[in-house]
């Protein structure tokens, strides 16, 4: 990381909650379902799906945690009478991971049973290194009642190779992206180039088994690498699809929309949007400049 980008990340809890909000609106669909209702169909009419993620991690109280769960069926409820095209993606701490094992495992597969009743999906989103048995163990133990069901995997963890291998055999589908947590070197690759080169192996391995690749990426190198495999592969468009943030390489999703690539925008709302937003600020320093921006325009936000 630059000096530039350094000092942006160290003085970014000074930054007035306000600024933080704006910078965030970009990324976040709003506090309420009908913000991300809003949002979907717009994404929808763009020719893009769309993966809702109602937004917090780390609950401590069971209520907490069911209150989630009571959210993500009225998503589902959503998504159906307005006939959007969209699934969800769901945080296995926001569910109670941290409290309870099984606890969490319930929580989930009420909400897999849910999607089902739907013919809708379940995505659960990989966090930190301290949740990855238990999520896989998640994901292996209700995958056999619930197809569908994915889970996602990071090209940084120096383990995915092995995770990849002991993928169920048939219907499973992963969403492939580098990670977003900062690691121990023992565990992961810290390298730009190691990073990246453990996902285009990730993704032949994935390729090879038969899996479902959702591939999300903006990194342009590593799209025209999986472009490529796609190719080589003979891939037919239902076999795989692209995955985006919400209001991260805007003109790239047009892109490959353009070309014929299916791709989902990632849709996270919820009134929990200032602890993520502020994560997300310091892991990426282009978001930091973002924060600059803002500042420098102003309270009228120009
Ligand atoms: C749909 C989706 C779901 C994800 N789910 C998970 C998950 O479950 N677990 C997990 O650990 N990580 C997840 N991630 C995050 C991912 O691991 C990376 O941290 C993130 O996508 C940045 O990596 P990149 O491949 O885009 O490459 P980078 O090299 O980091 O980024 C390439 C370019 O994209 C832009 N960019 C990338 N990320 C951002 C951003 N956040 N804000 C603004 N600009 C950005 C920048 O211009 C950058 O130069 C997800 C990412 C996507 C797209």
């Amino acid at each position: 990381m630059s000096l530039v980008n350094r000092l942006l990340v160290t003085g970014l809890p000074a930054v007035p909650k306000p600024i933080v909000r704006r910078v965030a609106s970009r990324y976040v669909a709003g506090e309420t379902l009908a913000d991300a209702v809003r949002v979907v169909r717009s994404l929808n009419e763009q020719g893009a799906m769309g993966t809702i993620d109602v937004l917090g991690e780390e609950v401590k109280e069971r209520e907490k945690a069911m209150a989630a769960v009571e959210e993500y069926l009225r998503v589902f409820d959503a998504i159906d009478r307005e006939r959007l095209d969209s699934n969800v993606s769901i945080k296995l701490t926001l569910l109670g991971l941290k409290i309870d094992e099984s606890f969490c495992r319930d929580n989930v597969e009420r909400i897999v049973a849910k999607a089902g009743e739907y013919g809708n999906f379940v995505r659960i989103d990989m966090e930190d290194h301290t949740t990855t048995d238990a999520t896989l163990r998640i994901y292996h133990d209700l995958f056999p009642r619930h197809g569908n069901l994915g889970v996602v995997l990071q090209s940084y963890m120096r383990r995915t190779l092995g995770d990849i291998a002991a993928l169920p055999q048939q219907g499973a589908s992963v969403r492939l992206c580098k990670g977003i947590y900062v690691e121990p070197r023992a565990l992961a690759w810290k390298e730009y180039d190691s990073v990246r080169a453990n996902f285009v192996v990730a993704l032949e391995k994935l390729l090879d088994q038969g899996v479902y690749p959702a591939i999300a990426t903006h990194d342009e190198y590593l799209v025209c690498r999986a472009v490529g495999l796609i190719d080589k592969h003979g891939l037919r468009r239902e076999r795989y699809e692209f995955q985006m943030l919400l209001g991260v390489a805007e003109e790239m999703r047009r892109i490959l929309i353009a070309a014929g690539h299916r791709l989902r925008v990632y849709v996270p709302y919820g009134r929990d949007w200032y602890p993520s937003s502020m994560r997300r600020l310091r892991e990426n320093p282009e978001v930091a400049r973002d924060v600059l921006r803002a500042m420098l325009a102003g309270p009228s936000g120009r």
